[in-house]
């Protein structure tokens, strides 16, 4: 049993606080899920737990199964396992994806032999073209192959705890079915996931325990699924003045 346990964690970019004070527990096999307006600080809490530089902590706590998770390298977080599915995934030209997680698996002191039939396995489950595996990590993908690559990376690696940040974004009715069936599988084996989205239809196979409303940089709300049929409704404005 993991838990994330995110303590009134406040942090700033450039010279601006944009996390005011942000708290909730992640645990194993859990799916919290994330939803707020745009510019609400969704992708820098996401930014702040990975360790990514240029954004300060001021304040609070993230801690993974007892480990303080502020202060810590990236690749520390990650051994410590933590897993980020970037908004954005990062194009790395010269590395493919088995380069990276051969990286990886070595830094963990996992055995690299069965790493290439694990990602040929992996990627016919989601239906990501074996293709991929061997080009640029990333270069020249669709918005919908990047999402299945990070969904790829997120199944070889088996972190504890994963951030899926808007995975669905780009995704195309296939895709985000093939995607958000695979993670909700992923929990049943034990992953806590914490899910930023604004769309009803991820949360349709990766059904959240837990949902919370995140505006200006708090929690201002948190309830249960039926929260997402509330906002479908009604939007944000009733949060906005929080
Ligand atoms: P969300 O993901 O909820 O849409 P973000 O966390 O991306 O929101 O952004 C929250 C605020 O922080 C925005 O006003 C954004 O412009 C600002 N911000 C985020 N990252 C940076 C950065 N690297 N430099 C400057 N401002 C940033
Ligand atoms: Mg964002």
């Amino acid at each position: 049993m993991s838990e994330l346990i995110i303590r009134d964690l406040r942090a700033s970019v450039a010279g601006k606080q944009i996390l005011n004070g942000v708290g909730l527990t992640v645990g194993s096999g859990q799916v919290h899920a994330v939803m707020g307006p745009n510019g609400a600080g969704k992708s820098t809490l996401s930014h702040v737990l990975l360790g990514k530089p240029g954004y300060e902590v001021l304040g609070g706590s993230a801690r993974l199964d007892g480990v303080e998770l502020v202060g810590l390298p990236t690749w520390k977080r990650a051994q410590a396992g933590l897993f980020l599915a970037m908004q954005y995934p990062t194009e790395v030209p010269g590395v493919s994806l088995f380069d990276a997680m051969a990286a990886s698996f070595e830094a963990s002191g996992r055995a690299v032999d069965q790493l290439e039939s694990l990602l040929r396995d992996e990627a016919d489950r989601i239906g990501f073209d074996q293709r991929f595996l061997d080009r640029s990590l990333n270069v020249d993908f669709s918005g919908g192959e990047k999402k299945r690559n990070e969904t790829l990376q997120l199944s070889v690696l088996a972190p504890k705890i994963a951030i899926l940040d808007e995975i669905d974004s780009g995704l195309d009715i296939d895709a985000l079915r093939d995607v958000s069936r695979r993670i909700e599988a992923l929990t049943d084996q034990g992953l806590g996931v914490l899910v930023i989205t604004h769309y009803k239809r991820l949360l349709e196979e990766l059904r959240p325990d837990v949902v919370h409303v995140l505006a200006k940089g708090r929690i201002v709300a948190s309830g249960g699924p039926e929260l997402v049929d509330e906002l479908e409704d009604s939007g944000y404005a009733a949060y906005a003045e929080a």
